[in-house]
């Protein structure tokens, strides 16, 4: 594509898109997008040949780097016999083989599952079936939820109300009226400890889940907490007969360290969700697992079935490539070799830390932030970040932050020279910017 041709289609993208977590104002003054060729591995190629390096795995989903060959290869073989059919008194091998082979998987007693398209509504899906099962077996007046400040579970409607992101929510905050929002154990481990047994103690019987994203608070700032949370959630979910949901679509398959976040404190959630990896950055597709104690709630009479379904739930082109991703994982030990490059990337923040400035660093698994001290306070709407990004692209890297976050969460498998690559590339912004 030449200079003009170029040019034209960014003239046409201001006229006719509207683009997702995008002010359009000052995108359509002077916003220069990245206009993307090709993409592999953990780079992205412009029309221009330049490369980047993918800094978030674009938005989390190309745990095995982009088009990795064996991932084409499945979508092209699925997409030769058929691309899609209804799934409804219709099944196929790549649905069936996947169910199974993500029940195997996944922390035992999850040996149920329900497909839908993406995060927001795998997130969807496990809350209508928890509010569903207790309505229909005993308990309906189990109608609130609990879920954390700054969380983050997603754009449908539901999901949106779990979310504790004043940024994302804000507008919408009428709808919460389901949702009781519980302190961060990323603030106060022992706080947000407290708060739970006290919500419990005195709501249970009116409580039907707990959302939680394990480990890791992903798009309200890349907030790390203890896996010891997880387990005391676990104990006084089951103690006071609240469910608990793990949102694992940003933590699944092996973001930090373990396979499911989840497997860091030994749990089995009663409902996990997934998505992003789940097909490897190919296409969207989702999952929501859960346990036969919950499944065998909707037999019986057909008006206690789960009437919910979405046109492309279990898309025959998803499935096969989600199989392939988890045979993948297997073959080439993604998450086992994926611990030397995390150390590389936390042993970097450990040093970014270090420039005056930044003001905390974190890291865990293949995912590591710092925080840019900021006069406004930080948070999504804090512009600390972008100098950082600006600076970033010009030397070929993409690193998007979350607000005056700026983090990295590239591919799980991205080869050594490339991680030092875009690290030595973050040091340099960081060093230019800050001192
Ligand atoms: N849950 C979590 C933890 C997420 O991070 C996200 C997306 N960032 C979602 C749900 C929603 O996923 P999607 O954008 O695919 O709907």
């Amino acid at each position: 594509m030449n200079p003009a041709e170029r040019a034209e289609l960014v003239r046409r993208d201001k006229r006719y898109v509207w683009h997702p977590y995008t002010p359009m104002g000052p995108y359509l003054e002077s916003g220069k997008p990245l206009v993307i060729a090709r993409a592999e591995g953990s780079r992205l190629l412009d029309v221009d040949g330049r490369t980047f390096l993918d800094g978030n795995s674009s938005w989390w989903t190309s745990l095995l780097g982009h088009n990795h060959p064996r991932l084409v290869a499945a979508l092209g073989n699925q997409a030769a016999e058929f691309c899609h059919v209804a799934f409804a008194g219709i099944t196929h091998e790549p649905a069936v083989a996947l169910a199974e082979a993500l029940s195997l998987r996944a922390p035992p007693g999850l040996s149920r599952v329900f497909y839908s398209d993406n995060g927001s509504t795998a997130v969807e899906a496990a809350l209508k079936m928890c509010m569903q099962y207790f309505q229909q077996n005993g308990a309906p007046e189990k109608t609130t939820c609990l879920a954390l400040e700054h969380a983050f579970h997603g754009e449908t409607l539901g999901v949106t109300a779990l979310g504790g992101v004043a940024a994302f929510s804000g507008p919408f905050r009428g709808l919460g009226s389901f949702v009781r929002h519980l302190p961060s154990p990323a603030d106060d481990l022992e706080r947000a400890v407290d708060a739970l047994e006290s919500e419990l103690r005195q709501g249970a019987s009116t409580t039907f889940a707990l959302v939680l994203e394990p480990l890791v608070q992903g798009a309200g700032g890349m907030r790390f907490y203890d896996p010891a949370y997880l387990a005391k959630a676990r104990e006084l979910t089951t103690r006071y007969d609240v469910l608990l949901i793990l949102d694992e679509v940003f933590t699944g398959f092996g973001r930090t360290g373990t396979f499911w976040a989840a497997d860091a404190a030994g749990i089995t959630p009663d409902v996990l969700c997934l998505a992003k990896g789940l097909s490897g950055g190919v296409l969207p597709f989702a999952a929501t697992l859960t346990s036969e104690r919950i499944f065998s709630g909707f037999l019986g009479d057909p008006s206690r079935a789960f009437h919910y379904g979405h046109t492309y739930c279990g898309n025959p082109l998803g499935a096969r490539v989600a199989l392939e991703v988890l045979r993948v994982y297997e073959d080439e030990r993604v998450v086992e070799r994926a611990q030397a490059k995390a150390a590389r990337l936390a042993a970097a923040f450990q040093r970014f830390g270090r420039l005056p400035g930044v003001a905390r660093v974190r890291s865990r698994g293949m995912c590591a932030a710092l925080d840019l001290e900021s006069e406004v306070g930080g948070g999504y709407l804090d512009r600390a970040g972008w100098r950082i990004y600006d600076l970033a692209l010009e030397r070929g890297a993409y690193v998007r932050p979350l607000g005056n976050v700026v983090y990295l969460a590239p591919a799980l498998n991205i080869p050594d020279e490339d991680l030092d690559q875009l690290l030595e590339i973050l040091d340099e912004c960081l060093t230019l910017e800050l001192t």
